[in-house]
């Protein structure tokens, strides 16, 4: 699938950056599963070797994210129950490079519990306030299986958090505690409140 954009992709890679086209195409390579589907609570698995497959499956999810204007994307939700994300919280700028983890883990939490209104490309059009820390640090390979480090505030925090729950089969409406509000916003959306596995 979609192997026109995986060698659009690789001029990209030159400069050892996994990039595609931000521009929305009409046929992205993969559906994303919704609310409902079981892959989305399946325990992904941790990838061994970060080769071609991996990277291309990478560039597939990034074309599939970009064309439902979305800012994170986890391979769980494109049927690959694989520890693999993607994100990208700059998707109007064309030159800011998207970022994958791959086999991503929490080392720390930090900062502060804050609330924020989230999003999901798996429940669209749904979006409910959830209280997460604000600060973490997280271990990953890059796309080039190379093993990194970082630690992420503000958006990007909350993002890393948003899909690597997805990882885990745990969705953002889990986490929601108004439990009136969450009815209400899935119902508006023709959701099924039945498949909110509730953590709390
Ligand atoms: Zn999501």
């Amino acid at each position: 699938m979609a192997s026109s954009f995986a060698r659009l992709a690789r001029t990209a890679e030159n400069a050892g950056r996994l990039q595609v086209s931000k521009e929305p195409v009409d046929n992205p390579p993969y559906d994303i599963h919704t609310l409902g589907d079981q892959v989305l609570r399946t325990p992904a698995k941790r990838i061994g070797k970060v080769d071609d497959s991996i990277r291309s499956l990478a560039r597939d999810m990034l074309v599939s994210m970009y064309a439902a204007k979305g800012i994170g994307l986890a391979a769980p939700q494109i049927g690959e129950p694989l520890q693999l994300l993607v994100i990208d919280l700059e998707i109007e700028d064309p030159k800011s490079p998207p970022l994958i983890l791959i086999n991503p883990e929490i080392t720390a939490v930090g900062g502060s519990l804050c609330t924020y209104e989230e999003g999901c490309l798996s429940i669209p059009g749904v979006y409910l306030d959830v209280v997460r820390p604000s600060v973490v640090d997280v271990s990953y390979r890059d796309e080039m299986g190379r093993p990194k480090r970082m630690k992420a505030d503000g958006l990007m925090a909350r993002c890393i958090q948003h899909e690597m729950d997805h990882l885990n089969g745990v969705l953002f409406v889990d986490r929601v505690t108004d439990h009136d509000k969450l009815r209400e916003g899935l119902g508006e959306k023709g959701f099924n409140p039945a498949d909110v596995h509730a953590i709390a």
